[in-house]
This record gives structure tokens, C-alpha cells and sequence, in this order.
């Protein structure tokens, strides 16, 4: 889900300035996902000492973690890496999939992280999927509501609009434990089942890192969005 920077632009209001906060979420996100790209490309240079792929990595922590019903499978596309916990797959793109980087096994770790999360119950985890559903009705109906309310000056509309995209919000926010734990289980397990060594773990923990970073960025940028909608609905009232 994405709601892109355009959106409404402050028709027949001159000069928008809260399209500065839009400006600066686009500038945290470019940032955030800079960052990941790089970091990625470094530690993709570099082979584990073990000589794993990604794939047998993840084998091996399912195996370690006691999980025998989750299938590990490749999917094409470019950092497409996730887990599906509706038919507990872990998908890892090629770069992760066949690789022996510690790039590529760091994030074949964190899938496993999330499938380890769902074995056990997490309730983040839990919570974040229960949201799913209302954050992506959230997601696309918040700005055609909301544009409409104020063009028809209804200030319902503009509440309703802000309250769905209050949703989309929530689900980014729930969306950062799951994501941080699931690396802060990859690191264990990698350490634990002896794939990597210490100084091969830091080189995945910045990889880690910086893949949170862009969840981060998200929700940041999510919520500039946020304040935005309520400056503008707060604008509007007074003008009516
Ligand atoms: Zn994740």
C-alpha cells in the first residue's frame, strides 16, 4: 500500500505550505531506502565463511527453532524477501535465495525470524494481521473521502477521512516491534545455530538495520501525512 506524495494539493488555496511536511517524508524515505540499497549492495559483496545460501540458512534455523511445517521457496523480484503466514512459506528473493552473503543470509534470517514469531504466537504479530484489513481500507478510501469533504465543505467527511487514515497509521506503527524482533531473532539464531561468527554477525545486524530504517521512514512520513489532513481539516473549519 502506498499513497503516493501528490495526492491533494491544495486546490484554490494559493500557496499549500503543509506540502513541506510531504516534501519531508519523500526526503526521510529516499534516505532510509538509500540507505538499505547500500548497505545491501555492500554486504552482498561479502561470502559467509560458511559457504550457506540463504535458503540453507533458513533450513537450518526452521530446523534449530523446532519448525518443520514452514516451506522455504524462491520468488522473483528484487528485496521481495517476506513471510507468508497464511500458507507459512518463507519467500526469498534471488539475491537471498541461492546467494552465500551476509547480506543475503541476514535476510533470509529475519523471514525466519517472522515465521519463528508466528510460531510461537507473537502477539504483535497477531495484532499486525488482525489490522491488515481495516489499514488497507484505510489506505485507499482516506483520500477520496477526505478530498471530498472538502470540496463539499462536509466536515464528517474530513473526520472519516482522517479516522481511516489514522488505520493505515496504526498498521505501520504495530508493523515496527514485529519487524525489529524478527531481527533481533534472526541475529540470535544465526549466533546460536553457529552460522556466522560474531564479527560475520555485525556485517548482517547493519543490513538488518538498515531495512528497519525504511519501516521507520515509512511510518514517519505516514505521520507528517497525518498532521497534514488535520492542519488541512483544521483550515477548513475555520473557514467555513
Ligand atoms: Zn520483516
Amino acid at each position: 500500500m502506498y499513497y503516493g506524495y501528490g495526492g491533494y494539493g491544495g486546490v484554490g488555496y494559493g500557496l499549500d505550505w503543509t506540502v513541506l511536511l510531504l516534501i519531508g517524508g519523500a526526503l526521510l524515505s529516499m534516505l532510509a531506502s538509500g540507505g538499505m540499497k547500500s548497505t545491501f549492495a555492500k554486504y552482498s559483496q561479502i561470502r559467509s565463511h560458511s559457504g550457506l545460501t540463504g535458503a540453507m540458512a533458513a533450513q537450518r534455523i526452521l530446523s534449530a527453532a523446532g519448525i518443520t511445517d514452514v516451506v522455504i521457496q524462491p520468488i522473483a523480484g528484487n528485496l521481495t524477501d517476506h513471510y507468508d503466514p497464511r500458507n507459512k512459506t518463507v519467500n526469498l528473493s534471488q539475491a537471498s535465495y541461492g546467494q552465500t552473503s551476509l547480506a543475503a543470509i541476514g535476510v533470509a534470517a529475519h523471514e525466519c525470524g517472522h515465521a519463528i514469531q508466528h510460531n510461537t504466537n507473537y502477539a504483535p504479530l497477531n495484532i499486525r494481521s488482525a489490522i491488515v484489513p481495516i489499514a488497507n481500507i484505510g489506505s485507499s478510501l482516506s483520500w477520496p473521502i477526505f478530498i471530498a469533504g472538502l470540496v463539499f465543505s462536509i466536515p464528517m467527511l474530513l473526520k472519516a477521512g482522517i479516522i481511516l487514515f489514522s488505520a493505515a497509521v496504526l498498521f505501520q506503527l504495530v508493523t515496527l516491534p514485529v519487524e525489529f524482533n524478527a531481527s533481533a531473532r534472526a541475529l540470535r539464531m544465526l549466533s546460536s545455530t553457529g552460522i556466522m561468527g560474531d564479527n560475520e554477525i555485525s556485517g548482517s545486524r547493519k543490513v538488518l538495520r538498515a531495512a528497519a530504517m525504511t519501516y521507520v521512514a515509512a511510518l514517519a512520513s505516514s505521520v507528517l501525512q497525518l498532521l497534514r489532513l488535520i492542519i488541512l481539516a483544521g483550515g477548513r473549519n475555520r473557514d467555513d
